[in-house]
């Protein structure tokens, strides 16, 4: 028998619209060296798995060598880790199927696993953040975007495509705000980024005086920041938000039954003038022996410390594969 010396580390990897980050992790989740570049800078797939690997194979050169990389996980919107491909990413460079997982395995010559951002974060929080020893919870991520993942009985829900969860694109309105998959009074149209801009919008369009009328750009953020000012119409904005979220997630508890919902990206750093509406209309409108005994966590984790995380999670999950054994 040959001695086997067990690998200790993986390579994360986060493909997001902007910024693709990659990370060496060790088994107990440590991030022992971490390197990011533009995705926008490759408009052609090809070229950017070139630059990944390229990239990936430099930063393990520096931090120990090949011999000590056990596999290599990936987060992107719009994956699937059934068909291990990037399927008709709305917001990335690359259109249609994309095989990243197989091209990438190919040109670094280790095991690849891949899956979708949702999905991946809640891998995160499951392993190393406020999930941890749960096992039925649901992870929200608030941002340009609404996406879901929730576990059951200890296990990742990926569904019989491996897109189960998309809670952005469940109907809150009948015939209500238009959305970019198509449909109308999609849940993300009131809650993500954009969605809350609308409704301040609308709210303005009374003529109502407020401190949203003087800020140089209407966001989220610059929303919040009057809400903290005491601004009456901002914490509208706000209620209207969290009242249409905690109806949303509602619904998805009373299909669920989760420990725990975790709020996670730039949205849920709203503070209470999301989550204090959110949680009574929650309360309101879920299924009634449910009440009172669901948690609303805001993540401890950092969204790009969470998404390598979760991707070298991942990476352990997958079976080991190398070219050079
Ligand atoms: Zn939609």
């Amino acid at each position: 028998m040959e001695e086997y010396q067990i690998k200790t580390k993986v390579v994360g990897v986060d493909i997001s619209n902007d910024i693709t980050t990659y990370a060496i992790v060790d088994i107990r989740g440590n991030i022992l060296a971490k390197s990011s570049f533009h995705t926008t800078d490759f408009p052609d797939v090809n070229s950017f798995v070139t630059a990944l690997s390229d990239n990936i194979v430099e930063l393990v050169e520096a931090n120990g060598g090949y011999e000590t990389i056990r596999s290599i996980g990936v987060s992107s919107p719009s994956a699937s880790s059934v068909s291990g491909c990037i399927e008709n990413a709305a917001n990335l460079p690359w259109k249609g199927i994309v095989p990243l997982a197989a091209m990438l395995r190919d040109r670094i010559g280790l095991a690849v696993g891949l899956s979708n951002d949702a999905h991946v974060s809640a891998l995160g929080e499951y392993t190393f953040g406020c999930a941890h020893g749960m096992n039925n919870f649901i992870v929200l991520s608030i941002g340009v975007g609404l996406g879901s993942c929730f576990f059951s009985a200890g296990r990742d829900h990926e569904g019989h495509n491996g897109y189960a969860g998309e809670f952005g694109h469940t109907c809150v309105v009948n015939h209500g705000r238009k959305c970019g998959c198509g449909h109308e009074g999609c849940l993300e149209q009131y809650v993500a980024a954009a969605g809350i801009v609308t409704t301040a919008q609308e709210l303005m369009a009374a003529g109502t005086p407020t401190l949203m009328r003087d800020l140089p750009k209407l966001t989220p953020r610059t929303i919040k920041k009057c809400c903290d000012q005491g601004d009456e119409l901002a914490i509208e904005v706000y209620r209207r938000t969290g009242e249409m979220l905690g109806l949303g997630l509602a619904n998805y508890a009373s299909l669920v039954d989760p420990e725990a919902i975790i709020l996670t990206g730039g949205i849920s750093r709203a503070g209470k003038w999301l989550l204090e509406p959110a949680y009574q209309s929650f309360e309101e409108h879920v299924f009634g022996n449910l009440r009172g005994k669901v948690k609303m966590i805001v993540s401890q984790l950092t969204d790009s410390e969470r998404d390598v995380l979760g991707a070298s999670a991942l990476a352990w999950s997958v079976p080991e594969y190398s070219l050079f054994k």
